[in-house]
């Protein structure tokens, strides 16, 4: 997954244009800049690569997140579907607009089922938001489907999944709004920052006002430009942007050698049969950025987990449900509703239900599930060594049980 492996010259370059003139900022010093222009440079490259109308770089996938709920005009009290594995990004977003996060069950393809989604949905209901959690996506037309019959709105966190593709489209570019994260491990990075991506001029502009405290950007310069709704600073700055343009035009190399080595490990695991692996939606291609796989029970699974630590070969094998950021077994603060400042009555309220809410299903997934994280530079020798010792230690484990 993470770009920051094969950061280098180029990066360098791009940074140390930015440096040459001084000009950090996105905006203004139209003469000091001297042309030099790197977040915008780097949101044209985001709808050329992926194929959007429009692309609004933030300060972080989070702030992307926030921005897009709000410029597609998700508020107080609305409810936003969202899937109980995740990463905690996902509802801080959802929070810091005011909505309440309604966790639903995750499928095979480790996003929302859609079946879950439906029996959640009231009156409340204002987006559904699925999270490609992995490199890998959630089922967009079933999910398209449900969100064209009940008027909703359809917001893609694709912040772990660039590079993935669903029917053609990229991931992040289907739903009114999609976001990238350009954190440090993300497939590209910026260091810091985030994108909106949208093909409605509206959400766009939104996007852009917003994340500039409100400003238009229609005056002769920044003092006499408007302000025509409140906004927030999410701004990138144009040395975060300068390396991030550097990696989009690696992000063919990055994405083939993913895909590669995802299948030469993904090989190993192969031969061992009571082994499965995530599924992947028809029309769906995997970014390939993690190769998650399942055993046949939770039991099975922690036993493969602690005998793989045991060996001193956990790591880079992510098990989930037993981990602090991404799932809700995990999430004490969240159903503690514990929050430094006070939230509206109704968030909270919602916040506490889930310390009693039962969340079966996705135990019974999640319990079963280890994605083991793919490296760009993996050489073969390395991909055998680690494929033959995880079917070893699978396998030890397996005989005895
Ligand atoms: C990384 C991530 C985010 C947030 O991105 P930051 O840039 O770290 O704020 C949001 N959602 C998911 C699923 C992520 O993995």
């Amino acid at each position: 997954m993470p770009g920051f492996e094969l950061f280098g010259a180029e990066e360098r370059k791009e940074v140390n244009d930015v440096l040459e003139t001084g000009i950090l900022m996105r905006y203004g010093f139209d003469g000091p800049r001297k042309g030099i222009w790197k977040a915008q440079e780097l949101e044209k490259a985001i709808t050329e690569t992926f194929g959007c109308n429009y692309a609004q770089l933030t300060s972080s996938g989070t702030a992307a997140l926030t921005t897009a709920m709000y410029a597609l005009g998700i508020g107080s009290g609305d409810e936003v579907i969202m899937p109980a594995f995740t990463f905690v990004a996902s509802f801080e977003a959802v929070l810091s607009v005011g909505a309440i996060p309604v966790l639903v069950d995750i499928d095979e393809t480790l996003t929302l089922n859609p079946d879950a989604v439906r029996k959640a949905i009231n009156s409340k209901t204002k987006c559904i938001m699925p999270v490609h959690m992995c490199g890998s996506m959630a089922n967009l037309d079933a999910l398209s489907a449900i969100c064209a019959e009940h008027n909703l709105i359809l917001l893609e966190d694709a912040c772990q999944s660039i590079g993935g593709t669903y029917k053609g489209k990229a991931l992040g570019t289907i739903g009114h709004a999609g976001t990238f994260s350009f954190d440090f491990v993300k497939m590209i990075t910026c260091a810091e920052g985030g994108v909106v991506m949208t093909n409605n001029k509206e959400v766009y502009v939104k996007s852009d006002g917003y994340t500039d405290h409100g400003h238009d950007h229609l005056g002769v310069d920044r003092g006499a430009d408007l302000h025509p709704f409140i906004g927030y600073n999410f701004r990138i700055s144009e040395l975060h942007a300068a390396v991030g343009l550097a990696q989009i035009r690696k992000l063919d190399t990055f994405l083939t050698l993913q895909k590669k080595n995802n299948q030469s490990l993904r090989a190993y695991l192969e031969t061992i049969p009571e082994i499965s692996f995530r599924v992947v939606p028809e029309g769906g291609v995997d970014s390939c950025s993690f190769l998650s796989w399942f055993l046949p029970t939770t039991e099975l699974t922690q036993a493969v987990v602690a005998a793989m630590k045991d060996e001193g070969i956990l790591a880079g094998n992510f098990y989930w449900f037993a981990n602090n950021w991404h799932y809700i077994s995990k999430w004490d603060h969240l159903k503690n509703s514990t929050t430094l400042g006070r939230i509206s009555p109704e968030q909270e309220t919602a916040l506490l239900q889930l310390k009693s809410a039962s969340f079966a299903p996705s135990d019974a997934i999640m319990g079963r599930c280890i994605s083991t994280a793919i490296s760009l530079v993996w050489t073969e020798e390395q991909i055998k060594d680690k494929g033959e010792k995880m079917v070893a230690v699978i396998r030890k484990v397996l005989s005895k049980n």
